[in-house]
């Protein structure tokens, strides 16, 4: 579930907000035999839009307490599901909430701040202290960690680091010290735009939000070498970071013992370097949570990703825009209901899948040696068994340089 926004405004009666739509929608990812022996279908693209299937469509604007009362009616409703019966087979269901980003966990769990972890309660300044963060109870895993807004986030974590570099300080205190951070960020900004042709931390136009989204982040982390000149920030720790992001974010089934050491001693050396700035939550999350949310995900935790959601939103503007009767709010809305339960559909998004999953093998980035050794040995497969593609087959998949829809993210 998320908030869309930048929709056109029309003059349609009993309208008050039109420009802002709360979707609720689900991915369905695959079809196994009840002993688990075989899988009939799989998703293999499950951060696409093409099966990202609408659940609730409102014309509201996103609030913690809507937020809060949809999940618990979403909850309610899964809970009451009942088995699909038919003559040849029975159908059970068994759904998971994790596409869902930070402001949604947040207003679930009843975490007071943004700053605080929903999975440990640690506050900012606890963040590193590692040995009592580890000791902490941990809880609401079944929210998984939100990867795609991890590549934001951790991009913008290794941000702050770098304006604060020169102050050494979390906080400028007086005008000289503000004044030293604004021009380093400038400085910053500026190499980046120029070196790798990236813009970060910039307004953007017409809208909330800034500049930051999924394709900045994977460009910056994917040229860790430049990234780290031009922001100063230590290129180990880029390069690093780059690899667990890879790593929960991939089809392939991580193995959690091995990204557990290698989040811990990442988090050390983020600690040595900069302890004077606390870890930003999305970075703890990322160092001491990832492994104990893969250990708890039924299947590789990048296909349980909020990317699909996100990835719809641009869809949905162009849809209502140019798919929907204009003459009344429930033309509209019944129409923008319709047009995607359509374009969504698994029968018709799988015809051609193939083709397109090989269209864009080319595009999509090649895992890093670090990453591919946190992965599991692959276990011989049966006859029957699907493999999971690390690819972005769609054409409205975020992973495309002139997508916007990644962009979402960047005011959540
Ligand atoms: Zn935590």
């Amino acid at each position: 579930m998320d908030g869309s926004t930048g929709h056109s405004p029309y003059k349609q009666s009993k309208m008050t907000c039109d420009d802002q739509l709360f979707v609720v929608s689900m991915v369905p990812l695959r079809l196994v035999l009840k002993d688990g022996s075989a899988v009939i279908w799989a998703n293999h693209t499950p951060s696409s839009a093409r099966f990202c299937r609408p659940i609730s469509i409102q014309y509201i604007r996103e609030s913690t307490s809507l937020t809060a009362e949809t999940a618990r009616n979403m909850e309610k409703e899964i809970d009451e599901l009942l088995p699909l019966q038919s003559a040849s087979a029975t159908v059970s269901y068994e759904l998971y909430m994790t596409m869902v980003d930070g402001k949604v966990v947040n207003a679930v769990t009843g975490t007071p701040s943004s700053q605080t972890c929903s999975i440990c309660g640690a506050t900012p300044r606890a963040m590193n202290n590692l040995e009592a963060v580890s000791t902490r109870p941990i809880r609401n895993l079944q929210y998984g960690i939100s990867t795609l807004h991890c590549w934001i986030r951790a991009m913008e974590a290794l941000l702050r680091i770098a304006y604060r570099i020169r102050l050494c300080k979390r906080t400028a205190r007086d005008d000289q010290e503000k004044k030293l951070v604004e021009e380093t960020k400038q400085e910053v900004q500026s190499k980046l735009r120029e070196r790798l042709g990236l813009r970060v931390d910039e307004p953007r136009t017409g809208g909330a939000g800034n500049s930051n989204d999924g394709n900045t982040a994977r460009r910056a982390f994917q040229s860790a070498k430049e990234f780290a000149a031009c922001t100063g920030v230590d290129e180990r720790l880029v390069r690093r970071v780059h690899v667990i992001l890879q790593a929960v974010s991939s089809f392939y089934t991580v193995n959690s013992a091995a990204l557990a050491d290698y989040c811990r001693q990442t988090a050390e050396l983020y600690v040595e370097l900069y302890g004077w700035y606390y870890m930003p939550v999305t970075l703890h999350k990322l160092l001491m949570h990832s492994a104990t949310v893969v250990e708890w995900c039924l299947l590789p935790i990048g296909a349980m990703s909020e990317e699909a959601a996100e990835s719809g939103h641009k869809q949905l503007r162009k849809f209502r825009l140019k798919h929907t009767r204009k003459d009344s709010r429930l033309h509209a809305i019944s129409d923008l209901y319709g047009y995607l339960l359509v374009s969504s559909d698994p029968l018709v998004s799988s015809i051609g899948a193939s083709r397109r999953r090989r269209r864009y093998r080319d595009k999509v980035s090649q895992l890093l040696p670090e990453t591919v050794a946190l992965l599991r040995e692959p276990e011989l497969p049966s006859s029957n068994d699907e493999v999971y593609g690390s690819d972005s087959g769609s054409d409205t998949s975020s992973c495309s340089d002139d997508d916007s829809d990644s962009s979402c993210c960047s005011d959540v």
